[in-house]
This record gives structure tokens, sequence and C-alpha cells, in this order.
């Protein structure tokens, strides 16, 4: 039998007998990996205490061919304070969800690992305010990802865009147009502001380190998450439950 120790964030849970549970974990130097955590429910088992969600931790596993059982799992850093808030918690399981799911198995992704943890700890220190970290998570995904929006300009005549009252994004082909070359406002097609747009540019101009430090105006939130919630949902045909229900939760009256 073979031990391997890698560090982590559990990205989903699944009850497993009744006292286990399978975990899938992403982990810096393999991707996504399942692992069996037998006993995790019993509150003896200490070693394990830091196999949670919202916990970054170094786990130890034993490998036996394919599968993978957790031994022991040893809090990093812990990301917990997102739990005294529904808003912030059910963000937070969104972005878990994402990164499950744009993640691939036994495929190293360092630069997905890292936006996610900067992510979760600006989420955890309530360092900007959840609509706006929440759209430059999506868009920076898509990034990192190799389907960088193109934004500097207009896509089909080359205009320069940005002393324009507005333009237009086009989140299906990924990029903005000017007036003259857009039809107007269609369901793929979202009219946008400079203020918006300069956030959008702002993001996909800065590292994972930076890419949130920017202000954005209370009336342009609403705009440039929409922009980039759709942009991230076309381009990952991805149809996440967790993202219905935090939506529930900030439609809540
Ligand atoms: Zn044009």
């Amino acid at each position: 039998m073979d031990f391997i120790t890698v560090k982590g964030l559990i990205v989903k849970e699944t009850d497993f007998n009744e006292a286990d549970k399978m975990l899938t974990i992403m982990t810096d130097s393999m991707g996504l990996l399942n692992a069996k955590a037998s006993g995790i429910k019993s509150l003896k088992r200490k070693e394990l205490s830091g196999a949670k969600p919202f916990l970054y931790s170094e786990f130890t596993l034993s490998q036996k061919g394919d599968y993978y059982n957790l031994r022991e799992a040893n809090i990093i850093h812990s990301f917990l304070d997102i739990k005294n808030d529904l808003t912030d918690l059910a963000l937070g399981f969104y972005i878990l969800d994402v990164l499950g799911n744009i993640a691939m198995e036994h495929q190293s992704n360092e630069p997905l690992l890292r936006l996610t943890l900067n992510t979760l700890f600006a989420l955890n220190k309530k360092t900007v305010p959840a609509s706006q970290l929440k759209g430059a998570y999506e868009l920076k995904i898509c990034d990192i990802e190799g389907f960088t929006p193109h934004t500097f300009e207009c896509m089909d005549c080359g205009a320069e865009l940005e002393e324009e009252p507005y333009c237009y994004f086009n989140v299906l082909d990924g990029g903005i147009l000017c007036k003259k070359c857009s039809p107007g406002e269609e369901r793929t097609i979202l009219k946008i502001s400079p203020a918006a747009l300069n956030a959008i540019n702002f993001i996909l101009d800065s590292d994972i380190k930076s890419f949130l430090s920017f202000r954005l105006d209370a009336s342009v939130i609403n705009e440039f998450g929409n922009v980039c919630e759709r942009y991230f949902l076309t381009q990952s045909d991805f149809r996440p439950k967790t993202l219905d229900y935090y939506k529930k939760v900030i439609f809540q009256p």
C-alpha cells in the first residue's frame, strides 16, 4: 500500500454507509481525486477533522490501485467564517461546485485552485461585495481556462470603445461589439456600460493575486454580474443547482 500527501479543498461529500463519506477533493498536484473517509462521522476520528468543506487542508491518503482512503487531514487555512452568513455560504457552495465541475480528475490545475483559494479568502474576510466577487470569479475562470473574451475593441470592426457611452457584449461569441456591428440587445447580446466594461478589462488584465482589487459602482453591479454569469454559463455549458439556491437566498424578502 502506498501513501501520498496532497493539499486541497473538498468540493463535494457524499454519504456512504452509516459512518463513512466519499469525498471529492481538488488537490494541488493531482487535480480532482475521490477518496473514501471511513468513520468520518464518528467524533473519535479527530485525525480527520480537517476534512470539511471550506477548509484548505493537507490530506494523507493510502492508495490501492485506483482507490484512495483518507487517513489524516490537517487544516492549513480555514474559511469557516463563510458559514456565519447564509448568502456567503450559498455563494461558497456555488464556488466549490464550479471548481469541482471545471477541474479534471488526476490533472493538476494550480491556477484554478489558487484562484478559488483567493476567492474564498476574500469571501471569508468579506473584503469584496458578494455579487462583485462572484462575477469576477466566473470571468477569471473563463480567462485561465483559455476562454478569454475579446474586450479591448469591437470584435468585428476593431473600433476602440472606451469613449463610447455603451456597447454590447456577445456572450456566445465572447467579445464586445460597437453599436454599428451589433444588431442590438438579444438573448446572447447584452448592453454594457463603460464602467462594467472597465471592471471586466481590469479582471482580464490582472493576475490571480489582484483580480479582485477593483471598485465597482453600486449602479453597475447588477449589469456586471449579469454579463459575467451569462458569459461563464454559456461558455461552460454548466447549469448548477447551487446557483439556483444562491439566487433564492439573495432574492429572499
Ligand atoms: Zn464594430
